[in-house]
């Protein structure tokens, strides 16, 4: 019998989103609602004659892409397979066992699991009504906590905290803790202000103190998450140590073109972001107006708190036989929830007259 490591076997399987059959649409894993840009996909497609070659490891070009943007030191801009990539090293960098890794209720689940693969403790400090309390991380701060891990805006919640309360947890914390700031959606949050990389929403200048660090991701906005590109900025110190547990060659040629033009066409993702917005707030104004909650939301996606359990699984169940699937919420301790990812105009009218149905 061939065993796995006990803390392995102990693991659940991380819980990827139900895709549904054949036909379903998914409004499950918050992927784009529209194509990437135009100019990446010139990008992919011409550098398709270089698949016999490893791709660059140092990604040149798509850091270069990262920095001109926002403005950054391409020296601290590491590249990840997705930020998942990031944050599993992130974890296996600087937690062991026994190690207290500290996210917060509602916040990202793969870090729960990256947590388990190294036998740390994730531990979730309260968040108030669906955002995260920055008083509450620092309660559950102890001497075993290595790593903080906030999700800003949140995922599932949607929620923003401002950027000044990201800035009280980093002084309240202790300096041999590292911070992690997941902005997966800042895009969604910030774009209408990031005009020559002056986002009123950086953090990247918490980077220079040595012990934060910030992730991004291609998968939300830019419409990239088939190509499996995020990207970190980093501590020198920091960003030495992920390096050694990165795959080495980790981003395929063709992502790193497809991720570096479409950073350069921010205009795109600018056009992308605001046609998500108007769908989603219009989506969520009659969620409301059919008596169900809804966060204001600053991403890609909403979360749709209904009166029980019992009617976001009659929600769901009716959705699921019109072939639209949402994302069940119970592993995050909201079973009267459903988080949907804007989708085309076309999508989310028919899931309005599902739910219309099941509220009626
Ligand atoms: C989608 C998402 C990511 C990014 O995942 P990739 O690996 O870059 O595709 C990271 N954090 C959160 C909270 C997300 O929702």
């Amino acid at each position: 019998m061939i065993r796995a490591v006990p803390h392995v076997a102990a693991m659940a399987p991380y819980a990827l989103a139900d895709l549904g059959g054949e036909g379903t649409v998914s409004l499950a894993q918050n992927e784009s609602a529209f194509p990437a840009s135009p100019a990446a996909l010139v990008a992919g497609r011409a550098v398709l004659d270089q698949m016999p070659l490893y791709p660059d490891p140092e990604w040149p070009d798509l850091r270069a892409a990262v920095a001109e943007v926002h403005g950054l030191d391409p020296d601290r801009v590491l590249c990840g397979a997705g930020s998942m990539e990031l944050i599993g090293c992130l974890i296996r960098a600087f937690a062991g066992p026994g190690d207290q890794v500290l996210g917060t209720e509602f916040g990202y689940a793969f870090v729960a699991s990256a947590a388990a693969q190294v036998q740390a403790r994730y531990v979730k400090a309260r968040e108030r009504e669906l955002t995260v309390s920055v008083d509450d991380i620092l309660a559950a701060v102890t001497p075993e906590s290595r790593i903080v891990f906030v999700c800003n805006p949140g995922n599932p919640t949607g929620t923003l905290i401002p950027n000044s309360e990201i800035l009280r947890l980093r002084a309240g914390l202790p300096a041999d803790v590292l911070l992690a700031v997941d902005q997966a959606y800042a895009e969604f949050a910030y774009a209408e202000f990031a005009d020559a990389g002056n986002d009123p929403g950086d953090t990247f200048a918490l980077v220079e103190r040595g012990d934060t660090v910030v992730l991004r991701t291609l998968s939300k906005a830019y419409g990239l998450a088939g190509a499996r590109a995020g990207w970190g900025y980093f501590p020198p110190g920091i960003a030495g140590e992920v390096r050694k547990l990165l795959n080495p060659n980790n981003i395929s040629i063709p992502s790193q073109a497809m991720a570096a033009a479409a950073m350069r066409d921010q205009a795109h993702m600018r056009d992308v972001v605001a046609k998500t917005a108007v769908i989603r707030d219009r989506f969520a104004a009659d969620c409301r107006a059919l008596g169900v909650e809804v966060p204001q939301s600053h991403t890609n996606f909403v979360l749709i708190r209904f009166a029980s359990a019992q009617q976001a699984v009659a929600a769901d169940v009716a959705l699921r036989a019109e072939k639209l699937l949402m994302r069940g919420m119970g592993g995050y301790g909201l079973g009267d929830c459903l988080r949907a990812t804007i989708c085309s105009q076309a999508v989310m009218d028919r899931a309005m007259d599902v739910l219309k149905g099941v509220l009626a």
